[in-house]
């Protein structure tokens, strides 16, 4: 934080060497200023920054940790399988048996192909849809995130129904037209967006958790499925933080409406590079060497990866997601209160255990609600309550992630810091 912290050195070093001094833009804390903290080592809910300091984690790894830093099976796992050589370029068991999991859990999962990242499960699955349906339009929806390719990463914040342009330099137009941004939580674009009968797929995260989170309204998630039925298009589900984290059968569970694909990441890989999309057998077989629809990865399917993940899921019964669900209503209704007291106007979204906070008047709908709320406050917070040692996502449209690890002295140094840094607003 301050110029002469060993975060602070180590960021300048970082800087000479990697763009932006990271591996991932949101790492640098760009929204909130500032440098960013280098973590040394985390140990359930907490984690330690280069100079010492520890802070109850609210980021974990942006949702791939659900169990807690360094869990014990998690890491038994690991070492086991590492031990027993880390990467063959063969078929091993613990992929098998993951598949085999994700797949009993899953029924809509019927066939599982494993990737390294969720970008790739996204990438993969566009490919089979077009393949499948032979048509090439992808519709997405504003403020949903899928990935960084190419298809991905049209403006949110188009109009009605119109072809996207790039918003990233080095998509080609050409590329990015193939994209269509809809309004979240809206059909009102929709039929006029599938009737043409062009539109290979519509992605969708049921519950978005990249621009903070914004539940799908019930209506509007059915609606999808009926419009794809009738337009013979793909749905699919962008399950990559709600999968596994928001129930025993993520999103599909909490809408009862499955799509045809299905994509998982974070949480699947127990912490380690690892993601999978999954779904229908008429679909998934057209992959190769099955079908062909090509695919492929050197590391895919990892085995420490995948013996991580099995060990993350084998603890991820219904009394883990009663405990997830406890600490959360607990949290929400806690910064509810302080929120009052403080008089500050703020509108608390929460699935589970994913929740933020909106500096804003009404109701967190869409992407647009997203982006009238105030910047300024939420900076606040976040510098307030990093110095009490919470660490929330330095950005507003980023989710806080809590874990199984997370318990009573975390919710109430959790609240107390959260009070403290709200009055300050
Ligand atoms: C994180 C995320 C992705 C991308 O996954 P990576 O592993 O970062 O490539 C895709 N979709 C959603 C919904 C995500 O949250």
């Amino acid at each position: 934080m301050s110029g002469h912290s060993r975060s602070g050195e180590l960021f300048r070093r970082a800087l000479s060497v990697m763009p932006g001094g990271v591996s991932s833009p949101v790492r640098a804390f760009k929204y909130v200023g500032g440098e960013p903290l280098f973590i040394r080592r985390g140990r359930g809910a907490w984690i330690w920054d280069a100079d010492g300091n520890r802070y109850v984690d609210y980021v974990n790894s942006w949702g791939a940790i659900i169990l807690g830093h360094a869990n014990a099976q998690v890491v038994r796992a690991a070492t086991r399988a590492v031990r027993a050589g880390s990467s063959f370029g063969a078929p091993t068991v613990p992929e098998l048996e993951l598949a085999e999991e994700i797949s009993g859990r899953i029924r809509e999962a019927e066939k599982v192909r494993f990737v390294n990242s969720g970008t790739e499960a996204a990438m993969t699955a566009i490919r089979l849809a077009r393949a499948y349906t032979g048509r090439k339009i992808i519709v997405k929806f504003e403020g949903n995130y899928h990935g960084h390719s190419d298809a991905f990463l049209s403006r949110a914040g188009s109009g009605l129904s119109t072809l996207s342009i790039p918003s990233s330099p080095g998509v080609p137009d050409e590329v990015a037209g193939l994209t269509m941004t809809l309004k979240y939580n809206s059909t009102d674009e929709l039929h006029g967006a599938l009737s043409k009968g062009d539109v290979a797929a519509v992605i969708v995260e049921p519950v978005a958790g990249n621009m903070g989170v914004v539940p799908a309204d019930r209506e509007f998630i059915r609606a999808l499925r009926e419009m794809c039925d009738s337009a013979g298009c793909v749905l699919i589900f962008d399950e990559v933080i709600t999968g596994f984290r928001v129930g025993m059968r993520g999103a599909i569970g909490i809408y009862g409406v499955s799509p045809d694909l299905v994509l998982y990441g974070k949480v699947i890989g127990g912490g380690f590079p690892l993601a999978a999309v999954a779904g229908k057998k008429e679909i998934m077989s057209m992959l190769a060497p099955e079908g062909p629809v090509y695919q492929a990865g050197t590391l895919a399917g990892n085995p420490v990866a995948a013996a991580a993940g099995l060990a993350v899921l084998k603890r991820l019964k219904a009394a883990a997601y009663e405990s997830l669900e406890s600490y959360g209503s607990a949290l929400q209704k806690g910064v509810e209160e302080a929120l009052e007291e403080a008089g500050v106007k703020a509108t608390v979204n929460r699935v589970g255990s994913m929740m933020s906070l909106f500096f804003t008047d009404g109701p967190v709908k869409s992407y647009d609600d997203v982006v009238s709320s105030r910047k300024e406050n939420y900076v606040k917070l976040f510098w307030g309550a990093l110095r009490k040692g919470i660490y929330l996502p330095p950005s507003p449209f980023e989710s806080m992630f809590f874990t199984l690890a997370h318990g009573r002295r975390e919710l109430s140094l959790t609240l107390e810091a959260l009070k403290n840094a709200l009055k300050e607003i």
